[in-house]
């Protein structure tokens, strides 16, 4: 199995990389973000709970997040793999997710990362609010709050990946295509040396 994390600040591109993998990869796209989204829209108990944290730029609860995982691990019990985009965002949920994929005989491939400075981040969220209808897109203190919950908590994550040398870093600004390019060029690698 292929089972890769899209890693990156908020607005550094994961979904839109994401899109294009998961066609060209015949992946699972799980992102937890959308996940909640869905619970919210739903109207769950689960979604009502984190709406709130949401809304302030804050990170849910580990085991929430680390619950919906396995249940979709569950779901798809047959996919030829999966890529984790907004998740694991804390070292916790890192460790939970090495658990999960252990019981489901199978481990992270590798973590590819969107490098993205600060400013453009702010540039970038403040333009998809204006279409994207997110909340959580619209107000620049709050952009920076989310930027600052991932440097102090889920920043932390990428070391734990390069501690098992599966850390892969690619600059996040430039054409859709290129960036696209340089992760296909990650991914191959990853999967030829699991093939071998
Ligand atoms: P995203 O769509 O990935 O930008 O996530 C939007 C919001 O959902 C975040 O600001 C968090 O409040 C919450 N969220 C998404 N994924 C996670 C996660 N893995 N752990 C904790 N909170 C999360």
């Amino acid at each position: 199995m292929l089972n890769i994390v899209l890693f990156g600040p908020p607005g550094a591109g994961k979904g839109t990389q994401s899109q294009k993998l998961i066609d060209k990869y015949n992946l699972v796209h799980l992102s937890t973000g959308d996940l909640l989204r869905s619970e919210i829209a739903a109207g769950t108990e689960l979604g009502m709970k984190a709406k709130s944290l949401m809304d302030n730029g804050i990170l849910v609860p580990d085991e929430v997040v680390i619950g919906m995982i396995a249940n979709k691990l569950k779901e798809h019990n047959d996919a030829e793999g999966f890529i984790f985009d907004g998740f694991p965002r804390t070292v916790p949920q890192a460790q939970g997710l090495d658990k999960l994929l252990l019981e489901h005989d199978t481990e992270i491939s590798g973590m590819l990362a969107l490098e993205v400075d600060d400013e453009e981040l702010t540039k970038r969220l403040l333009l998809r609010g204006e279409t994207s209808g997110r909340p959580d897109d619209q107000n620049e203190e709050l952009i920076r709050k989310r930027v600052q919950e991932y440097n102090t908590k889920t920043a932390p994550v990428a070391d734990y990946y390069a501690g098992q040398s599966k850390f892969f870093a690619v600059d996040g600004i430039g054409e859709i295509d290129a960036i696209f390019k340089q992760l296909c060029h990650y991914i191959d690698a990853l999967k030829e040396k699991q093939e071998k």
